[in-house]
């Protein structure tokens, strides 16, 4: 088991740890600041940096067979540290701020859009969501309105914990259909924005709406009778 410091605090870089495990799969450590690919979002990139100087390059971040198990993911080639070592683990900054960026971009995204949502991936840079909705109701230049509109207008962001037993008493929390919360551990991870949107996720975020700048919807396809794919990418670059 790890402890995951990025549940709490999304904006942590690095931190020091102790290397647990290391196998064929990859490097676990006793806590991290690393992401593993889940809930659409993907795992993190980053370092392990050793006493000694060494370096050890991480390409993905997956998650274990335990419960808040996180497997960091070594490049090919790599020399493997030792287990027990201390290590500074440093993740690629700028690629997860543009990840929690677009993220936070499709929480807003299901809050403009009405109907059920039953997939969708964040990327870098891009992100997209299916809906379970019929017909050409959905209008590409609408869409980017309000969503930058729920951008500009600042929205605090922030997550807050509940248990089983209230998440089944409001089922309506649940809006992505192909995601199903994870319940069993007693309680459950909230994703509030401030008068916009609450749900289960239990991905990273920025803090504000405001940072996640301009968007814009390029396209929505038609992918079946009552599914629309819309995506969106950063406005500008
Ligand atoms: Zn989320």
């Amino acid at each position: 088991m790890t402890e995951l410091l990025f549940r709490d605090d999304g904006y942590l870089r690095s931190t020091t740890a102790r290397i647990v495990g290391v196998d064929e799969r990859g490097i676990r450590l006793d806590r991290t600041v690393f992401y593993p690919t889940g809930g659409g979002q993907p795992g993190d990139c980053g370092v392990l940096r050793l006493s000694g100087g060494a370096a050890v390059p991480i390409v993905d971040t997956i998650k274990g067979d335990g419960l808040d198990e996180v497997v960091h993911v070594p490049a090919p080639g790599a020399a493997l540290p030792p287990v027990g070592a201390e290590v500074t683990a440093e993740i690629d900054w700028e690629r997860r701020h543009r990840l929690m960026r677009m993220h936070t971009c499709l929480h807003l995204l299901c809050a403009v859009v009405p109907g059920a949502v039953t997939g969708g991936s964040v990327g870098d840079g891009r992100g997209r969501l299916d809906f379970d909705v019929p017909g050409a109701s959905l209008d590409k230049d609408a869409i980017t309105a309000g969503l930058n509109v729920l951008i500009a207008e600042g929205h605090s962001v922030a997550p807050r914990w509940i248990d089983d037993a209230e998440l089944e008493a409001h089922p309506e929390l649940v809006r992505t259909m192909s995601v199903k919360p994870p319940t069993g551990a007693g309680k459950v991870r909230l994703l509030e924005i401030d008068g916009v949107d609450l749900q289960p996720c239990g991905g990273t975020h920025v803090k504000n709406t405001a940072e996640i700048g301009l968007v814009e919807i390029t396209k929505i396809e038609n992918k079946g009778r009552q599914n629309r794919r819309i995506n969106v990418t950063f406005a500008g670059g």
